[in-house]
């Protein structure tokens, strides 16, 4: 796919009425700490290497983070974990990611989200998530060959690569590998080529401020992936 012309076209998707609201009323209404901010309300295309070896599949962007600053995992708690984690592990070039235009850059990696805008309640609906799974399917079609490793972030993450793989005419494991921090799934893209899936705990505040996700949990997540992925 040509990347920057998908990218134009998923900014100016309005497929899913909910979700259109929520984005746009957010944005609206602000948070007052980012009140003199103007929010990017829309859709948030893939960020990362054109190339990639390693996929980081999100869930959905953040109300004041992506969906703020119009990229992923940027200008959140969420986003400070894993670029964090990222930048420890060489894969990014920044360990903060506050804006779009910051000098963040990913190395060999790229980051997607299953769900392109910002839900109530971090919570798409099935509908919902199915419809932006073709902009899922038009963005790792020519992706998908330079793959080796998907970071999936949460089973939702999980979940949506094993579709993605299965609907591109790729394998996946029967049964369903359950999703697990650390977990393993072996798929096999449509070229017949190994892509290993590794599982991580998402890094959303109430994995992190509880304590079910540490940071020493994602290093060691993200150091498997970036092995697994031959970066
Ligand atoms: Fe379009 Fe996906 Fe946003 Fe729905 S969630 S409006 S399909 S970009």
């Amino acid at each position: 796919a040509n990347l920057e012309e998908l990218d134009a076209r998923v900014s100016v998707c309005r497929a899913c009425p909910r979700l259109v609201d929520w984005r746009e009323h957010v944005a609206d209404v602000k948070r007052r700490a980012f009140a003199d901010q103007p929010y990017w309300g829309r859709p948030l295309p893939g960020f990362g290497d054109t190339l990639p070896k390693l996929l980081i599949v999100g869930l959905a962007p953040a109300a004041h983070g992506g969906n703020r600053t119009g990229r992923m995992f940027t200008g959140d708690q969420s986003g400070d974990w894993l670029f964090r984690a990222l930048h420890r592990a060489g894969v990014a070039n920044r360990a903060t990611a506050e804006h779009a235009g910051d000098g963040q850059k990913l190395f060999g990696a790229r980051m997607i989200s299953a769900v392109r805008c910002a839900p109530p309640d971090n919570k798409p609906t099935v509908e919902e998530r199915d419809r932006c799974a073709s902009w899922l399917d038009a963005e790792l079609a020519d992706l998908l060959p330079w793959v080796r490793a998907v970071l999936a972030l949460g089973s939702f993450g999980w979940d949506a690569t094993l579709n993605v793989v299965r609907r591109a005419g790729g394998t996946v494991p029967v049964p369903k590998p359950k999703f697990g921090h650390g977990e393993i799934a072996v798929l096999h893209t449509p070229a017949g080529k190994t892509l290993t899936m590794i599982g991580c705990y998402h890094p959303s505040q109430q994995n992190t401020f509880t304590g079910k996700l540490t940071e020493e949990m994602l290093d060691d997540v993200i150091g498997r992936a970036r092995d697994l992925a031959e970066l």
